[in-house]
């Protein structure tokens, strides 16, 4: 079987992870900081402030934007559900736009008609690795006064003209297993607002200021030494992994004729966390063909978040198009750095067959 994914554990990562253990300092520490420094870097902004999971981030850089109660959040349905989930737990309300086809991401031109005198921030969620339309995101938050929270969880070292994702707005990333780069959980925020790094600091860890000091309501959302050793190392390999992801992305691409491929804009650095094509009809009997074929591929994501049984519990309606349609039309194929030629090969003679 191929897998959809798979974290690549070397030796210099064991030997970090034993270190940690070996020094006695295991919570967050000393690691964490550099680790932080360096993400910080190579995403090209002032600060960033790791924490236990993306979500954690997510929640995080949320509520140090002082979002909760009575504020709406502009953002996209076709996502992994923290996203969403994130913005319900402070309170606020998620409004979700529909996507662009060809993006799949939030689709910008629908964005204006759906700030209210409530609407606090847009979170554009860089979907499969892609940047969203950041320019027309960041002009339309200018013009109404909005935070940008920046869903990077599936986007490290993604580019438009050379600049780094999580950095227009707030950045969040995660580091599960299945992403770009791994630290097994674990995320960061990333943002050059001086204030908005200091809260996120206080309320990943219990609002605290100084030792048993604390200012502000805050959690447990630290990131361990462990993780933060493994994220250092991780880090240093990301733009090898990342230079085969697009090196197998671009091979799929001139081999596969029969389904739709991912279109990059000129000047879009896709990372691809996931190479997603669309299947004209049929996709369940797709991925069932493609499973039987021993190729790992998946939907994501089946069921666009408004339509997941919380949301329509709480009220969200099926008003979404064009989500709704490429929920049923998508599948994303292994893409990442550990596929062989002949795997790669594989993927293209049984794609070709269905
Ligand atoms: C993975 C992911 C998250 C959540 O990250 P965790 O580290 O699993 O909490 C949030 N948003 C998106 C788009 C993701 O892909």
């Amino acid at each position: 079987m191929i897998p959809i994914s798979k974290p690549i554990i070397g030796p210099e990562e064991k030997e970090a992870v034993i270190a940690v253990l070996e020094s006695g300092q295991l919570a967050q520490g000393p690691r964490v900081q550099e680790f932080e420094k360096e993400f910080a870097a190579f995403c090209g902004v002032e600060h960033a402030v790791a924490t236990s999971s993306g979500t954690a981030a997510l929640l995080t850089a949320l509520l140090a934007h002082q979002i909760g109660f009575g504020a709406e959040v502009i953002t996209t349905p076709f996502t992994f559900i923290a996203s969403a989930n994130s913005i319900l737990f402070t309170g606020a309300r998620p409004v979700f736009v529909d996507i662009d086809q060809e993006s799949y991401n939030i689709d910008p031109e629908h964005i204006a008609e759906k700030i209210s005198p409530r609407t606090k921030a847009i979170m554009p969620v860089h979907l499969y690795g892609y940047p969203c339309d950041m320019d027309a995101m960041m002009d339309i938050a200018d013009e109404h006064g909005l935070a940008i929270i920046e869903d990077a969880c599936q986007a490290h070292g993604a580019t438009i003209g050379g600049r780094k994702v999580g950095s227009y707005g707030t950045g969040c990333f995660s580091f599960y297993p299945s992403k770009n780069m791994t630290t097994a959980e674990g995320g960061m925020i990333t943002t050059d607002d001086e204030e908005i790094a200091e809260r996120a600091r206080l309320i990943r860890n219990h609002g605290q200021s100084r030792l048993y000091h604390h200012e502000a309501p805050g959690y447990n959302f630290r990131m361990t030494e462990l993780q933060a050793a493994l994220g250092l190392v991780q880090l240093q390999k990301l733009p090898e992994w990342t230079r085969k992801r697009r090196k197998n992305a671009s091979y799929l691409s001139q081999g596969l004729t029969n389904v739709v491929t991912p279109k990059v804009r000129e000047g879009y650095g896709h990372v691809f966390h996931q190479y997603t094509v669309r299947v004209a009809s049929d996709r369940d009997g797709a991925l069932e063909a493609l499973e039987r074929a021993g190729i790992g591929a998946r939907a994501y994501y089946p069921l666009p978040v408004h339509q997941q049984p919380l949301y329509q519990q709480l009220g969200f309606k099926n008003s979404l198009p064009i989500a709704e349609r490429m929920s049923r039309e998508v599948l994303s194929l292994p893409v990442h750095p550990a596929l062989t030629q002949q795997d790669l090969d594989q993927i293209v003679s049984e794609v070709s067959k269905l």
